[in-house]
């Protein structure tokens, strides 16, 4: 774990990358702003957690980070041990932890539940929507410590590095701590309602786009060529044929479209 801070005093705010040691969007984010080192208006810790699986180009060394929350000093594992530290790290600071996918290339806003502060926040980042995790969150950072996580793009790819960094100066400059204004929009609001399993083939597929909705009775996904039908209507969301082990990802429910102020005119 790597830990730098911009401007003097306690920080409030953190921003983390590097969860996932294969998604190096967000670790280009923090670099970039570490070499620029701007003038902040309150102090800001920033944070790189998964050094070694960086390193080896891997999601990570022993089991996923973001689901062994909140870990354990004594744990044989080394992300359950890095999640314990982790979470002494960032205790008492809104995090904003950087993500990236093989689902879906523009990048959207994922909060345990929409509260104050994820509802002013994030219609203020450049996203196209918020899901909420709700039932579906154990093991990750934000069960422990309150976090904003975005998912910026394809794993790996030029644009997510992008996104990663204009995600984050729209963050920073959201909760004060870069000067500035930033720009509203609306957001659509998705809850996730259920795990989408995938049986043990060689192959997959998904047929459907993330958040488009999915109709009862429409083929969505195969495994070597079995197609899985929608027993009810569904929008997908961190769908992918390979992106996780034993899930295709997840099925979400439409709930409500924020409003930001500015727009409702
Ligand atoms: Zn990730």
């Amino acid at each position: 774990m790597r830990v730098a801070q911009i401007g003097s005093g306690t920080p409030e705010i953190a921003v983390l990358a590097g969860v996932h040691g294969d998604e190096p969007c967000g670790v280009r984010a923090v670099e970039r702003l570490l070499e620029e080192r701007p003038t902040v208006q309150r102090p800001v810790k920033l944070v790189v957690a998964n050094e070694n699986a960086l390193e080896r180009r891997v999601r990570f060394v022993d089991e996923d980070l973001n689901r062994v929350f909140p870990g354990d000093p004594d744990a044989e594992t080394h992300e359950r041990r890095l999640a314990h530290r982790l979470v002494e790290e960032l205790e008492g600071c809104l995090t904003f932890s950087m993500h990236s996918t093989q689902s879906y290339a523009d990048p959207f806003a994922i909060v345990d539940g929409v509260d104050e502060t994820a509802a002013r926040l994030c219609p203020q980042l450049p996203v196209t929507a918020m899901v909420e995790t709700e039932n579906f969150a154990e093991g990750r950072l934000m069960t422990e410590i309150d976090t904003i996580e975005v998912e910026c793009g394809q794993q790996g790819s030029e644009s997510a590095a992008q996104n990663a960094n204009r995600l984050m100066r729209a963050f920073l400059t959201a909760v004060g701590v870069l000067p500035g204004d930033t720009v509203s929009r609306d957001l659509p609001v998705f809850r996730l309602t259920d795990v989408v399993p995938k049986e043990p083939a060689d192959t997959y597929e998904v047929f459907v786009e993330n958040f488009t909705e999915v109709e009862a009775g429409a083929p969505f996904a195969a495994a070597d060529g079995n197609e899985q039908v929608a027993d009810e209507s569904f929008y997908p969301v961190l769908m992918s044929p390979y992106g996780y082990r034993d899930v295709f990802g997840y099925a979400a429910e439409k709930l409500e479209v924020l409003e930001s102020p500015a727009a409702a005119d």
